[in-house]
């Protein structure tokens, strides 16, 4: 019974086919199956295993770590001895203190990179504000230990970071106070009070961290700056790859004792002298680019062609 209808009707298109006929109006054309965007954010999928997973990376953190702690003791021993460019006059009476970036320095975030695996986003104010108020981003090794050795030693610890203080313009909220317990929480020194948090403050003038760390050259000695991006030792002005390199050539004899570098091959403002803020294809082609692929071929390579 079923089959008779469906067969009727099969002759019946059959028969139509056949004979000329008008020209149908056209059918609606279905609409195509939403093509999957690219998570450009997977582009940096090797940076960030290799942060999260590598014996390689503990042990380099723990390296740098170790450094620090071995020039501290000459750092004070030595009244003339500062790690800030912005520090002058006479400083051998102030009381020392050390200077520490947050993250990827002294707490590691790479588990905000894991979200934007997860949901394709680019860097994102609002998202990272997100995170910060959740308190949840663990010790880099090796930090802990340093700052508690240092603390041991009557060295103040500042933390100067680029979270930032509240912006209820920009519908920020306050990133200091979670970032002091989330801190706390790992028994890190300092971190009783926010006197010792120097985070972005635009109406303070602290955007960069120059200003900042002018400030605590006012009442210490400052013994060392620890970061893990160029811009928490000195800052530059309209920077560009050779700027950024001059500017380690003229520290070389810092490196290792009074500017500890943290690795971070994750993201920083290196990035930024490559690609500016572009994502998605954009910043891909820079990047391509910026490592010998000539322009021609990197639009199509960045559209995920191939040169030949
Ligand atoms: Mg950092």
């Amino acid at each position: 019974m079923t089959r008779l209808p469906a067969l009727a009707l099969t002759l019946a298109l059959l028969a139509a086919c056949a004979a000329p006929a008008p020209r149908p109006p056209a059918a609606p054309t279905p609409a195509a199956p939403a093509a999957s965007a690219e998570n450009f954010e997977l582009d940096n999928l090797n940076a960030v295993v290799w942060a999260r997973t590598s014996a390689e990376a503990e042990a380099l953190h723990r390296q740098s770590y170790a450094m620090a702690k071995r020039a501290l003791d000459m750092a004070l021993a030595d009244p003339g001895w500062t790690a800030a460019t912005e520090q002058s006059g006479d400083f051998s009476r102030l009381p020392p203190a050390v200077i520490v970036d947050v993250d990827e320095t002294v707490l590691d975030t790479s588990d905000y990179m894991v979200e934007r695996f997860r949901n394709g986003r680019p860097f994102d104010k609002a998202d990272w504000n997100r995170y910060v108020q959740r308190e949840n981003a663990t010790p880099i090794p090796g930090a802990r230990d340093f700052l508690s050795y240092a603390a041991s030693k009557g060295v103040t610890v500042f933390y100067v970071s680029n979270r930032s203080v509240a912006d209820a313009a920009a519908g920020i909220a306050d990133e200091v106070e979670p970032s002091r317990r989330n801190l706390a929480k790992f028994g890190f020194p300092n971190t009783d009070s926010t006197q010792t948090f120097l985070f972005r403050d635009k109406p303070r003038g602290w955007q960069e961290k120059s200003p900042r760390r002018a400030e605590v050259a006012k009442t210490h000695r400052i013994l060392m700056l620890v970061g893990d991006n160029l811009y928490d030792f000195v800052d530059i002005e309209n920077a560009d790859r050779d700027k950024r390199a001059l500017a380690v050539q003229k520290h070389l004899a810092w490196l290792g004792t009074r500017w500890i570098v943290i690795a971070n091959p994750m993201y920083g403002s290196w990035e930024q002298v490559v690609a500016g803020y572009d994502t998605g294809a954009a910043g891909r082609k820079a990047r391509l680019e910026a490592v010998g692929v000539p322009g021609a071929v990197a639009d199509r390579i960045a559209d995920g062609g191939f040169e030949r």
